[in-house]
């Protein structure tokens, strides 16, 4: 078992150690130390980052026996040399941060809400934290953060240790340990005393603050989405930039760019409105013209409008007399349209039915109004057999 110098100290990221065996991980070339202060991908925590004998460390894994597995780029140490080895410090310290801040959530989750933490998840970008509570109001998970920032307030110390059994009996463990022999326990002192093998902040004050911006429900329970740590900080400084972006461009504070939108929704819904109205009335003008274009009684016309607003001019036209056809849209595909005063006429509903089918279209409707669409290629043709 690979000595573990991360259980002593979660600060030390540099250390000297020596190359025990060159040995596979997942059929990756890896490399055994005596003992390591990277710490291996475990527990919800991802791998820590680093250098190792001058070469990059991209990934650290732990096997059955606790041996712990540095895979490397671009080769490797000989067995019993004596390296050096550099933790990606500000990779570990965020990881250290959201670790500690997970469990004092968990915990003061449990005395707001008494939702039990199922599982957490400390990804690359995303960190989770699932409860198994289904109905977890806001005000709730408000609280516990609230609880868990004054706890960084007062940083507090956190500290962990190896109790013996009678210790760890006497000891108020949030959860039961997952190992049965060295168990370790980290505490956060005055608050959460759980067993843990990861890398904690050394005082509560590193974490920095706790935020949880989002809550959903998650197999029967709720997950948590949270930020803390260095990268809450560069997460709210990414957003409020995009907000100060935003009020820029409004010429307002950034709290009111939400009024600032309501304003421009209100405005694009007038300005929809009024260029709704101004179609129609150009539509209405268009069908003037197309009146004095009919001839035998007949009109076509290809429309860069909507179907509704082709319905519009079809209904003027129809209105003095005539049969149209109308063709709309602007794609690949046009939408057509047939009508003819209710009274006498030609079937247009079978018309269009028989005609777009036989054009790769299709359509159908009343005798004396039908709709339908066709391919853009094949207008003429259906022009052609509604003039016959
Ligand atoms: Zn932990």
């Amino acid at each position: 078992m690979t000595q573990r110098l991360y259980w002593e100290d979660a600060l030390l990221f540099e250390f000297e150690a020596r190359v025990e065996a060159l040995a596979s991980w997942q059929g990756s070339p890896s490399v055994i130390l005596d003992r390591t202060a990277f710490y291996p991908e475990a527990g919800g925590q991802m791998a820590d980052h680093g250098q190792l004998a001058g070469l990059m460390v991209h990934d650290v894994q732990v096997d059955e026996q606790g041996r712990i597995h540095h895979l490397l780029e671009g080769g490797a140490p000989e067995v019993g040399a004596r390296v050096m080895g550099q933790i990606d410090a500000q990779r570990r310290r965020e990881h250290m941060a959201l670790h500690t801040g997970q469990h004092m959530l968990s915990h003061a989750i449990l005395d707001a809400a008494r939702a039990s933490t199922v599982s957490s998840r400390l990804g690359e970008r995303v960190s989770t934290l699932d409860v198994d509570v289904a109905e977890l109001s806001r005000d709730a998970i408000d609280e516990a953060v609230a609880r868990v920032n004054a706890l960084v307030d007062e940083d507090r110390p956190v500290r962990a240790s190896f109790p013996s059994p009678e210790v760890l009996a006497s000891l108020p463990l949030r959860r039961k340990p997952k190992v049965q022999d060295g168990i370790r326990v980290v505490e956060v002192e005055g608050f959460d005393v759980t067993p843990c093998g990861g890398t904690h902040a050394t005082h509560t004050s590193q974490v920095q603050g706790l935020f949880v911006l989002s809550h959903a429900r998650y197999k029967g329970g709720t997950r948590l989405t949270f930020l803390a740590g260095p990268r809450l900080r560069r997460v709210f400084v990414e957003r409020a930039l995009a907000l100060d972006t935003l009020a820029t461009r409004f010429t307002c504070a950034p709290e009111d760019v939400d009024k600032a939108v309501d304003n421009l929704d209100a405005e694009l819904k007038q300005t929809r409105a009024s260029l709704g109205a101004a179609r129609l009335e150009l539509a209405s003008s268009y069908a003037d013209t197309l009146v004095s274009e009919a001839v035998d009684g007949r009109v076509t016309a290809e429309l860069d409008l909507s179907i509704g607003e082709a319905r519009a001019i079809s209904r003027k036209l129809v209105a003095q007399g005539l049969t149209v056809l109308l063709a709309c849209g602007a794609g690949e595909r046009l939408g057509v349209l047939v009508s003819r005063p209710e009274a006498e006429g030609m079937d247009v509903g079978r018309f269009l039915r028989e005609s777009a089918k036989a054009l790769g279209g299709g359509g159908g409707g009343r005798p004396h109004h039908a709709e339908g669409s066709i391919p853009r290629a094949a207008y003429a043709q259906l022009r052609e057999r509604f003039l016959g």
